[in-house]
């Protein structure tokens, strides 16, 4: 507890006692800090983890065993029985007749009934990753060269990649012309027949442009290997107007993936009004996929996309869109959020099989 109080970066001590402490850090959020013995870090810990919603669907399950649980232990509602420690949250699902559920899916919307039936989901690790569909080199804003990346990626443990620099009316950003854009696959192409531990495709992150049209005509698109599609300008046009612009995208046979669908930037960048049920719609009976960006100040998908993988059949793509190779450590974030969309691998097309398949 001492320790805990005295970190450098500790702003402000809110309390400071034997088994509690609560600081507040420097960058404003509060910490808190909580000793108890062991054979009751079960409990503990799953109060902590929440929700809010999800623990009282627990309480309430406690409640119909004669039993009232807290974040200290399960004790019985009448008589003189000893309280019930548990050392692991399995313990505590244990007690309440539920499989051990994933952190990710606790917020009461349907996993205590999937827990009782069997039927959680397999949640996608950050180990089925494989490949990275969307990422940017020095043609156009990136950091790295072509080769920097594919080494970076190589270092991450990629085994596939798809070079996917913007499109030429992303000016600012250094957009590649059809021409440029040639002369890059041939560098691509020699750089992938350099390497036998990783395969680079060659792709354009294409503007979905503000009158709906794709940024290279379809003759282009349809010589590249993966075509990611993406809203940048005009993000404040009316609900139907950029809707029906975001349908032209999904719609188009030569593009793969939708990227960060919505376009925001969190506190910099207002989402694209999207009618979300439309979209979803029309992915499904396409065979576009849907990406989560990794970029934790993205986060296009929130509920839509619990939503999204409910209805069957809608892809989805976990990319970093890596400029820098720093970039690739931001995957996690985009596995967080698969996982609270309650995707397996199988849904995410960058997990090992696809890759495999390219590989071979
Ligand atoms: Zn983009
Ligand atoms: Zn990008």
């Amino acid at each position: 507890m001492e320790r805990f109080v005295q970190r450098p970066d500790v702003a402000r001590v809110l309390g400071h006692g034997d088994t509690k402490s609560s600081v507040e850090l420097l960058h404003g959020v509060q910490a808190d800090l909580r000793i108890l013995p062991p054979e009751r870090y079960g409990t503990a810990l799953s109060y902590f983890t929440g929700s809010q919603a999800h623990n009282i669907r627990l309480r309430e399950m406690a409640r119909q065993r004669g039993l009232s649980l807290n974040e200290h232990e399960f004790s019985h509602l009448e008589g003189e029985g000893a309280p019930i420690l548990c050392a692991t949250e399995e313990a505590v699902y244990a007690m309440l007749d539920l499989p051990w559920i994933p952190p990710e899916l606790r917020e009461d919307r349907g996993e205590i009934e999937a827990a009782q039936a069997g039927s959680l989901p397999q949640l996608i690790r950050l180990a089925d990753i494989r490949g990275d569909f969307h990422m940017h080199t020095t043609a156009s804003d990136g950091l790295l060269s072509l080769r920097e990346m594919v080494e970076a990626a190589r270092a991450r443990g990629l085994r596939c990649i798809v070079i996917t620099d913007h499109s030429r009316s992303q000016r600012i950003a250094n957009g590649l012309t059809i021409e440029r854009l040639l002369e890059q696959q041939q560098a691509v192409r020699a750089i992938d027949a350099e390497y036998s531990d990783i395969t680079v495709l060659h792709g354009s992150e294409v503007d979905i442009l503000p009158d709906g049209t794709l940024d290279f005509p379809d003759e282009v698109l349809a010589q590249l290997d993966l075509v990611v599609a993406s809203l940048h300008l005009s993000l404040d046009q009316p609900r139907e107007k950029v809707t029906a612009r975001m349908l032209n995208a999904v719609r188009n046979p030569h593009v793969d993936i939708i990227g960060h669908m919505r376009g925001q930037l969190i506190m910099r960048r207002e989402p694209a009004d999207l009618d979300m049920d439309v979209v979803l719609e029309a992915a499904q009976t396409s065979s576009v996929a849907l990406e989560i960006n990794a970029n934790p100040a993205r986060l296009d998908f929130g509920s839509c996309l619990c939503t999204a993988r409910a209805e069957m059949g809608i892809k989805i793509a976990i990319n970093t869109d890596a400029h820098s190779a720093a970039d690739f450590e931001l995957l996690p974030f985009g596995i967080g959020t698969a996982r609270r969309a309650w995707l397996s691998a199988e849904q995410v097309i960058n997990t090992g099989k696809l890759t495999d398949c390219w590989h071979g």
